[in-house]
């Protein structure tokens, strides 16, 4: 076994190796950029070098800067963790060349799946089902819109380079072939380096079911049952779990032999997962394999009770797996949740900000928190926008959700939005708890997830109402040191004074006027014309309420910018307007013409001067690596843009002008 491996990665995944290794008692170094300085990950670590500037291209994507610092501190190894150097062959070969060991697989393996149309070729050749599709060499766009004609539209166009999501466009139709096939172009070219892209048939209700796949160097191979996660947002993941529902152990075996299949066509050795499209009637199909540790991994570790870094780590230091297939034993249920930086509200635009409250829920054997954050670090613009990885697990499927809904409520942020509302939506949405899974799941149910039904609002306001007149009351009791707790509130406002109170509270994009009566009762709430009687009390976080005699339980957590009401079926934000204070900003956001925050100009659609109907694409911008189009909030006459491609923008600063048409 190695005494001493270098970790090129940063981050919860950096962190999460380092734990490994430290039980293993193997020393770890690890790298870092200036942005990272003072982070957990360098923290933890036994020693650590500096590689370069904030910018990933100038430090985590530094091959040569990684290999010094693994040469000038005699690490043995390198664990690439994922992303960055992860999936690169030439970053693998050269470790090779230095005699230092990558954890991970071979070159020629990692090659092989590089571009997701080779792999393809490999996966035919060695019987593994595919997706319809075209993924030949020639690349006009004419014969690309012809095959897309000949399996029939919708169809899928990818970045053969892709990954993450990026790269990739649905079109539904001739039209929009020709759009959609530069814009997935132009993203790949700037994520990836390459614009080569691959035609498949657009599956419309599968589901994302994946394998954990794990090979020696001595020909063993063995499967980690699978991993459900259709649960995405932009193609990407967001909530993933294992087992997969509803699976059974006959298909279990068929993907897991058809995985290790297509493994084995390729060399394969080490952390591997092969990517399925599970459709309606059980056929399934490949996508691609990823050569590396998913970010997914956890879930897979707590219902097999291994830990996949530690077999890694073997695995690479020329050991046999650590079990056979027989030994291998699923138990309980699984889910992971990726607490993100991002604006569920706002197209889940990813955000930035500093972190200056951070409390996770308390780890158990039930509860797991993988983070590289802790209280007063910052998300910033150069890296991925995750904050934690937030993994439950039970016996059931039913008591792993529960346990997932309710860590989701611990989980106090402050500093910058997150989804934890809306992921707790999602934990709590029936539709879930009933597994009516596929990759649609979150446009399909998008109004229960939101919760932006009118009976969900009804419902809301008069809870949200009195949660916030207790909340304030209890401020006026409680005196404390933390500047984030719940019970800080700075408006002196007395509950038992006049009994008529008026306030206006910002709930699912709107401002809602609401009186609230004090009686012996308990409060008469009046909101949008409905008058309800509840009552309630507000102890710490916990609050209990009575609706129309419905006793039931919530948790109130304040965030940065008001509160978050966790109720049994769904969260909902909100936060009090108060009068006076100009708050009128509502109109912002998917119309605006400023940049929604720090990037660069890709390109500019239209010419100044052009006369633009509403919605017309404008320009589009990059920003932490996803392509944002910005589009004509209403018809008129794109006088001037402000930027031109190539050139950085800050959050807020307005791109272009556009004078309104006035309509005769
Ligand atoms: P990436 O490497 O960018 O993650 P994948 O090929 O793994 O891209 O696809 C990501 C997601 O896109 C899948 O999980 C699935 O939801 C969706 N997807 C991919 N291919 C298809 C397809 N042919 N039909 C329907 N959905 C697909």
């Amino acid at each position: 076994m190695f005494s001493k491996i270098l970790i090129a990665n940063r981050g919860e995944i950096a962190c999460r190796v380092i734990k490994t290794a430290r039980r293993m008692g193997i020393a770890t170094v690890a790298v870092y950029s200036d942005a990272d300085r003072n982070a957990l990950h360098v923290q933890l670590a036994d020693e650590a070098i500096h590689i370069g500037a904030a910018p990933a291209r100038e430090s985590y994507l530094l091959a040569e800067r990684i290999l010094d610092a693994a040469r000038s501190t005699g690490a043995q190894a390198i664990h690439p963790g994922y992303g960055f150097l992860s999936e690169n062959a030439e970053f693998a070969a050269a470790c090779l060349a230095s005699n230092i060991v990558f954890i991970g697989p071979p070159t020629g393996a990692i090659e092989a799946m590089g571009s997701k149309s080779a792999a393809k070729q490999i996966m035919e050749a060695a019987e593994v089902p595919l997706v319809p599709g075209y993924h030949g060499d020639d690349q006009s766009p004419a014969l690309l819109r012809s095959e897309a004609e000949k399996m029939g539209y919708p169809v899928l166009l990818k970045a053969t380079a892709g990954g993450g999501g990026k790269g990739m466009r649905q079109v539904w139709s001739g039209e929009e072939f020709d759009e959609a096939l530069a814009a997935a172009k132009r993203e790949s070219l700037a994520g990836f380096g390459d614009d080569t892209m691959l035609v498949e048939k657009y599956l419309t209700q599968p589901r994302h079911v994946e394998v954990q796949v794990f090979c020696d160097s001595h020909g063993n191979s063995v499967y980690l049952a699978e991993r459900d996660c259709s649960v995405q947002r932009r193609h990407q993941k967001i909530i993933e779990e294992a087992p997969a529902p509803g699976m059974t152990d006959a298909l279990r075996q068929a993907m897991g032999e058809t995985a290790i299949k297509a493994a084995q066509a390729i060399g394969y050795v080490s952390a591997g997962t092969v990517e399925f499209l599970l459709d309606a009637d059980g056929s399934f199909y490949f996508m691609e394999m990823n050569t590396r540790l998913q970010v997914e991994h956890p879930v897979t570790e707590m219902i097999t009770r291994q830990d996949l870094v530690e077999w890694q780590l073997r695995v690479a230091a020329g050991e046999k797996l650590p079990l056979e297939q027989g030994d291998i034993r699923i138990t309980g249920h699984a889910f992971e949740a990726r607490v993100y930086a991002e604006d569920a509200d706002n197209d889940f635009l990813p955000v930035t900000g500093k972190l200056h409250y951070l409390e996770p829920p308390e780890e158990s054997q039930h509860v797991r928190v993988d983070t590289g954050v802790r209280q007063g670090d910052e998300i910033s613009v150069y890296y991925d926008p995750m904050i934690a990885k937030l993994i439950v697990w039970d016996e059931s499927r039913e008591r792993a959700l529960d346990r997932l809904a309710t860590a989701l409520s611990e989980y106090r942020i402050g500093g910058t939005v997150t989804n934890l509302d809306f992921l707790y939506n999602l934990a709590t949405t029936e539709a879930f708890a009933q597994a009516d899974l596929d990759t649609g799941f979150i446009e399909k149910h998008a109004e229960s997830i939101f919760h932006s039904r009118a009976q969900d609002i009804e419902t809301e306001l008069p809870i949200a109402a009195i949660a916030l007149l207790l909340h304030k009351q209890q401020a006026r009791y409680v005196a404390t040191s933390d500047p984030f707790s719940p019970w800080q509130y700075p408006t002196g406002w007395r509950l038992n004074e006049p009994n008529l109170h008026k306030l206006t509270l910002h709930l699912h994009q709107q401002d809602h006027e609401i009186s609230v009566e004090q009686c012996s009762e308990g409060y008469r709430v009046s909101a949008n014309n409905k008058t309800v009687l509840i009552s309630g009390e507000l102890e710490e976080d916990q609050l209990r309420f009575d609706l129309l005699g419905h006793r039931q339980r919530a948790v109130l957590a304040r965030t940065d910018d008001g509160f978050t009401l966790y109720l049994p079926n769904g969260a909902c934000h909100f936060h009090e307007v108060m009068p006076d204070t100009g708050e009128n900003s509502a109109a912002e956001g998917a119309g605006s013409l400023s940049a929604p925050m720090n990037g660069t100009i890709v390109t500019l659609l239209v010419e100044a001067g052009s006369e633009v109907e509403a919605d017309t694409a404008l320009l589009v911008m990059e920003a932490m690596k996803m392509e944002h189009t910005i589009r004509a909030p209403v018809a008129g006459t794109v006088d001037s843009f402000y930027f031109q491609p190539g050139e950085l923008v800050d959050g807020g600063a307005e791109l272009l002008k556009l004078t309104p048409r006035e309509e005769s």
